[in-house]
């Protein structure tokens, strides 16, 4: 079995639905097709969600009457035969109506996440009528009958892999099977997502449980570059990554993978390939356990970092420290990201501020605390980077003029990080591509 899955651009018109259809097809043997909401449909419901939570009810029907003229334009654009039509006009009017109900109700998380869910619902849909239309045998699997997460938020694999085998045990003979890449349910059976970009996530879980031979992650940009697109001008794709490798750089920031995709793909050794819908010719970047070459392969940056500093004059010697600092965070079910220490001091970075105050109020208690906001991370990714000659001199003569609040070394062999202020970020990109890359 492979895993395609095609992000939110690969599904943004109907030409590019139809382009993933022949790419669908193109390959060969059994597949799951895992799709996201088509491009600016979860953003807008996001919006849609807003507008509800604060009783701004002209601005949610609003929103809600554009995404759905969004939505006819589109399976008009996609459709031609009048049943298939049809239905489709039928399929958008229910979800639509679901909608449109919620500015009758008291709206509340539950609702909220059953709004976002309504994205990936009809994209699926939308697909597998196409197919149809064209005569290609194909079959919807609910993520919903199979997609869990439990009291931590975090994939559930075993129930996955149980339920998702069942599910294809059900419905066998089949050598497209379409399911919602997001979406899920939680551990109080509600539906629920696998946060933003959570798709890519959804593809690696299923890989993982189908036992897959390989995940393929098709979107807008041919694979992994060697630095944010977005931010610096000048980028080129990597052909190849380890697993770990490819997991520091989604981790700190390279959008094209949600930050825990690589994880299950690693643990159960399933290769990941990034493919451009746009250009399938290109080779793109393959993830694998295969051997690397050791040099920079990457830089990826993470911005909305909070570094707070906490300063006690009785670290020396003062073991439970740590332990202590450590403790509050774990209380608040926070992620640590960076730490740097000193005989007084320990620098810590966190990328989640819903429980900022209370860490602060009980940090207070353990010494002096500072907190710098609007933070990113840069990254530097590589197999045994650290163990490069002459990597850290290139490094800060790249960054001479970039103020560093924190260093990270030796944390990993696969990454060096550091801590400036945001407004330093594409300074900083920009200056590390020209030191560490040939563009030649
Ligand atoms: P999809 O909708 O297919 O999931 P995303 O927008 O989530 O696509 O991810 C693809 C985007 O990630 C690219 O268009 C690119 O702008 C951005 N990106 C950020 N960092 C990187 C990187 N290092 N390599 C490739 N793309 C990156
Ligand atoms: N549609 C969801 C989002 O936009 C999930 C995804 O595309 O991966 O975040
Ligand atoms: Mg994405």
């Amino acid at each position: 079995m492979k895993v395609l899955k095609f992000g939110g651009t690969s599904v943004g018109s109907p030409e590019r639905m139809r382009q993933v259809a022949d790419i669908s097809c193109s390959v060969k043997g059994a597949k799951i097709i895992v799709l996201s909401a088509l491009s600016g449909t979860t953003n807008a419901l996001v919006k849609i969600g807003e507008c509800l939570t604060d009783n701004d009810w002209q601005g949610a029907r609003q929103e809600i009457e554009s995404l759905y003229n969004h939505y006819l334009d589109f399976y008009k654009g996609l459709l031609s035969e009048d049943a298939l039509r049809g239905k489709a006009l039928k399929m958008i009017d229910e979800h639509f109506n679901f909608i449109r109900s919620l500015t009758d109700k008291s709206f509340d998380e539950n609702l909220t996440k059953e709004l976002l869910a309504q994205g990936e619902l009809m994209s699926t849909k939308l697909f597998s009528y196409y197919l149809s239309e064209k005569g290609i045998d194909n079959c919807m699997l609910s993520a919903l009958e199979f997609m869990a997460i439990d009291q931590n938020d975090e994939p559930d694999i075993d129930y996955i892999r149980t339920n998702l085998t069942k599910l294809l045990k059900k419905h066998p003979g089949h050598d497209l099977y379409i399911t919602q890449g997001y979406i899920c349910l939680n551990a109080n059976q509600k539906i629920d997502n696998l946060k933003r970009g959570g798709s890519d996530y959804t593809a690696s879980l299923i890989g993982a449980a189908v036992d897959a031979e390989i995940v393929q992650i098709w979107t807008d940009i041919d694979g992994m570059h060697n630095n944010d697109p977005r931010v610096v001008d000048k980028t080129k794709p990597v052909a190849r990554l380890s697993f770990d490798e490819a997991s520091e750089l989604a981790y700190f920031g390279a959008k094209i993978l949600h930050p825990s995709s690589i994880l299950p793909a690693k643990q159960f050794s399933i290769p990941v390939q990034l493919k451009n819908t746009m250009d399938p010719e290109a080779f793109g970047t393959l993830i694998s356990s295969d051997e690397q070459t050791k040099e920079v392969k990457a830089i990826a940056a993470k911005d909305g970092i909070t570094a707070i500093k906490i300063k006690s004059a009785r670290m020396l010697l003062a073991y439970g420290f740590l332990r202590n600092i450590f403790e509050i965070f774990e209380r608040y079910r926070t992620p640590i990201d960076m730490i740097t220490t000193s005989e007084v001091a320990v620098s810590l970075t966190i990328d989640n501020n819903a429980h900022l105050a209370e860490i602060i109020e009980e940090l207070q208690t353990l010494g002096e605390v500072t907190v710098d906001e609007n933070q990113t991370i840069i990254c530097i990714v590589g197999n045994e980077v650290v163990s490069q000659r002459g990597i850290v001199k290139k490094i800060f003569n790249a960054l001479e003029n970039i103020p560093k609040r924190m260093i990270s070394y030796g944390g990993s062999k696969y990454n060096i990080s550091i801590l400036t202020e945001t407004a330093y970020k594409k300074e900083a990109l920009s200056a590390l591509n020209e030191e560490l890359f040939d563009f030649a």
